[in-house]
């Protein structure tokens, strides 16, 4: 079975670990091709844009896959726009992977906003001490509120720097621990948390960090992603996949 993998998460890295050395599958990862240094994957690795729906669909022709797994980021909303549409159009089988958002809790306050922009509104007028948990194509709308001071953790550097006066940054890669993010706000001071619900353990160390010190954190919601046949977890798929490759007369079909 030829599998192609829609990467650039911790899921898909570990989809693509748990199916390499099982001969019945031939895997390759896809990756945009954003981070400077990717970490090693276990299988084949392609790199850069299809070219739209239309050329991932090509893709899809030319590489005779058989099941394409969309384990994209849930912020990644194009990409699995485009999977979907390619899938059909290829007629190919789609399984998107999905982390489930963080639920708020007890002690959380959170205030959910639609996009960057009502995001930066939400910090208000007062210059406040901003953690921005975000990604280095998300940052710009920040620049229309100079007055704030930002701390902002990425996973690539931010190059050009943010046209603000006062940013720093922190490039690094999760996961992130709740200890760790508590220490780091309160280093920095900081009063307000600006994230993504992205979801999973890895980076949910500031979401515990904020309750413990009482933070409001500015959530941006989730992007519409197309409705297409989709799990929740990395065994979730190991099991649908085995599930298709036992014949049908093994499973009393
Ligand atoms: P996006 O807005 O959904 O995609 C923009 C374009 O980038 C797509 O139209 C596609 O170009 C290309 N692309 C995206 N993912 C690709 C992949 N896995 N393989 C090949 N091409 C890909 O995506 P994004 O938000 O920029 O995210 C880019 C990558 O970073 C994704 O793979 C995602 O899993 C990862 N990531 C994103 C976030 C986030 O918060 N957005 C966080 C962590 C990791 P073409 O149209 O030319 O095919």
């Amino acid at each position: 079975m030829r599998i192609l993998i829609l990467g650039g998460t911790a899921e898909a890295r570990a989809l693509a670990q748990g199916l390499a050395a099982r001969d019945e599958f031939a895997v390759t990862v896809s990756l945009a091709g954003r981070t400077a240094e990717p970490l090693p994957q276990a299988a084949p690795v392609r790199t850069g844009g299809f070219g739209g729906a239309e050329g991932l669909a090509r893709y899809l022709r030319d590489k005779q896959v058989d099941l394409m797994i969309d384990a994209t980021h849930p912020y990644a909303a194009a990409i699995s726009a485009n999977a979907a549409r390619a899938a059909d159009s290829a007629g190919v089988s789609l399984l998107a992977l999905r982390r489930p958002p963080w639920r708020k809790v007890t002690g959380d306050d959170w205030t959910e906003v639609e996009s960057v922009e009502e995001a930066v509104s939400a910090l208000g007028d007062r210059s406040k001490r901003v953690f921005l948990a975000l990604g280095r194509k998300e940052l710009q709308p920040f620049v229309a509120a100079p007055q704030h001071i930002y701390l902002v953790r990425s996973v690539d550097s931010v190059d050009p720097p943010l046209a603000v006066p006062h940013a720093s940054y922190i490039a690094a890669r999760g996961p992130f621990s709740e200890d760790g993010d508590r220490a780091l706000f309160a280093r920095h001071n900081i009063e307000v948390i600006v994230a993504k619900n992205s979801g999973g353990e890895a980076s949910y160390g500031k979401i515990g960090a904020a309750r413990a010190l009482r933070l409001p954190v500015i959530m941006l919601k989730r992007p519409a992603l197309p409705e297409v046949a989709s799990v929740a977890t990395v065994q979730e798929v190991l099991a649908f996949l085995d599930h298709a490759l036992t014949p049908s007369t093994a499973r009393g079909v």
